[in-house]
């Protein structure tokens, strides 16, 4: 197995990964029993930075995961001869194990998760003249579909406290002009889909989850993405579940479903035999997954419970852990939240109760020579400069009042999102695969950074 985990360990930590899933509540009341530092005398060990021993001084465990079973399921297509899935049978089992995984009705696979957000929001038909309401703490696809389907995004400020979109902030920027609801669950960690839900359903408006980092994440007891409209995910090679690259749409509606098809299907209807030219109303493209990724994907699926399972447990022993350093602030989890995909280890460094004078990049080249490298993630979308030449592009500028391009910089503003991007510190999903001894090493890591912030912060 490419891993690092030796198989008996891996089975061991399986078997009690179950009573450790990190829910908030129960998190809540360890933290409140408090427990002692692992790490008595970080002010005596000397920070690599400084001169000293690096706290993991090792690899974490390598990404991706794979063995001879991907190997049999590329070769077993390569000799069918059947790399489209217009012949072969891969991708329609994939979809039918993801939405039995998911718990979802249907599943449309595509070629990337993008593809899964475009498919899903032109299928709603959402369009020039709309608006699409969703978070700046995300990752730029989010926002290019609205952008492909000539919609105007309206952002939302975040939540620093938990990552995600403000939900309680949404029904105020609803309009008459608002098509859809666009939240993500970033980094795995549900969005407070009861506010979002509440919201949609008053209002009356379909709401697309880009659960595209967010597999097997949880909505007590449902899966995201089964609790909207529709939900998105990726495949993409750094994701948990990972086929290089790939997508999927999951749904309860047939409709939507069937349009959704037909959109990655140069509009042809479902159920067709041999090639079909029977074309839905609607705007269409190539958006297909080939056969490769789908045998892919049914192979790494084999892994995600268990993998899942280590990611949680090691968060949540981490999150505990660093909760107990002044300036660390781990993501927060809503109450609803039953599961944390934990696509990313993210949490708050507050400099000014870190102390010391010692700035977020200082910090993260502090840890970085401790062997644990982090990263700052993402600049407030909401800011970008080139969303101001797309909103002063031909098309928009046909399709929009003056005014309302003048005023969407004002309307837009997100100054929490802004605080956090300059706060928020990553590490990523596969660093939490390993055993219990790097969480201790990167707890090491931070504690010793700590305890000599102000010599960092002169160095
Ligand atoms: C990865 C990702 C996407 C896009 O997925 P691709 O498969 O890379 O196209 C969309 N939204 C979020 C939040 C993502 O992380």
């Amino acid at each position: 197995m490419n891993t690092n985990v030796p198989r008996r360990e891996f089975l061991k930590k399986t078997a009690v990964a179950g009573a450790a899933t990190a829910r908030y509540t129960r998190l809540a009341s360890l933290l409140a029993a408090g427990s002692a530092p692992r790490i008595l005398s970080a002010a005596a060990v000397k920070p690599a930075a400084l001169g000293g021993t690096p706290a993991h001084p090792g690899d974490f465990p390598p990404w991706p995961v794979y063995d001879q079973l991907e190997e049999k399921a590329l070769n077993g297509v390569l000799h069918s001869g059947t790399w489209f899935r217009g012949d072969g049978k891969k991708v329609n089992e994939f979809e039918q194990a993801y939405a039995k995984l998911t718990g979802a009705k249907n599943c449309v696979a595509t070629a990337n998760g993008t593809a899964a957000l475009f498919a899903t929001l032109s299928a709603l038909d959402v369009g020039p003249g709309d608006e699409v309401i969703l978070s700046p703490y995300t990752f730029i696809a989010t926002l290019n579909v609205v952008l492909l389907n000539y919609a105007l995004p309206i952002f939302i400020d975040s939540d620093p406290e938990s990552f995600q979109i403000d939900a309680r902030k949404i029904e105020a920027a609803v309009t008459e002009r608002t098509a859809a609801l666009l939240p993500v669950h970033l980094g795995g960690n549900p969005a407070d889909l009861d506010t979002i839900m509440d919201v949609a359903r008053r209002r009356n408006l379909p709401v697309v989850e880009d659960a595209c980092q967010a597999w097997v994440a949880q909505w007590r007891g449902r899966n995201v993405g089964t609790v909207g409209t529709a939900g998105c995910f990726s495949f993409q090679a750094s994701k948990n579940l990972n086929a290089g690259e790939g997508g999927a749409v999951i749904t309860a509606d047939d409709k939507l479903a069937d349009a959704i098809y037909s959109f990655q299907g140069n509009n042809r209807e479902r159920n067709a035999t041999g090639y079909s030219f029977k074309y839905r109303g609607q705007r269409a493209a190539n958006l297909r997954l080939t056969e490769w990724q789908g045998a892919m994907l049914l192979a790494q699926m084999t892994r995600l419970e268990q993998q899942s399972q280590t990611r949680e447990q090691n968060a949540a022993y981490l999150t505990k852990q660093l909760s107990e350093i002044p300036g660390i602030l781990p993501a927060r989890m809503y109450p609803g939240t039953t599961r944390n995909a934990y696509h990313l280890y993210m949490f708050r460094f507050q400099a000014e109760k870190f102390g010391g004078g010692l700035t977020r990049a200082q910090f993260m080249k502090a840890m970085g020579a401790e062997g644990v490298p982090c990263s700052s993630g993402y600049t407030p979308l909401n800011e970008e400069p080139f969303i101001r030449q797309v909103l002063a592009s031909k098309g928009y500028k046909r399709i929009y009042p003056a005014g309302v391009l003048a005023q969407w910089a004002e309307r837009n503003r997100c100054p929490a999102n802004t605080q956090l991007c300059q706060e928020a510190v990553w590490l990523k999903q596969s660093m939490l695969l390993g055993p219990r001894k790097d969480m201790d090493d990167i707890v090491t890591a931070v504690r010793k950074v700590h305890a000599h912030a102000a010599q960092l912060a002169g160095t």
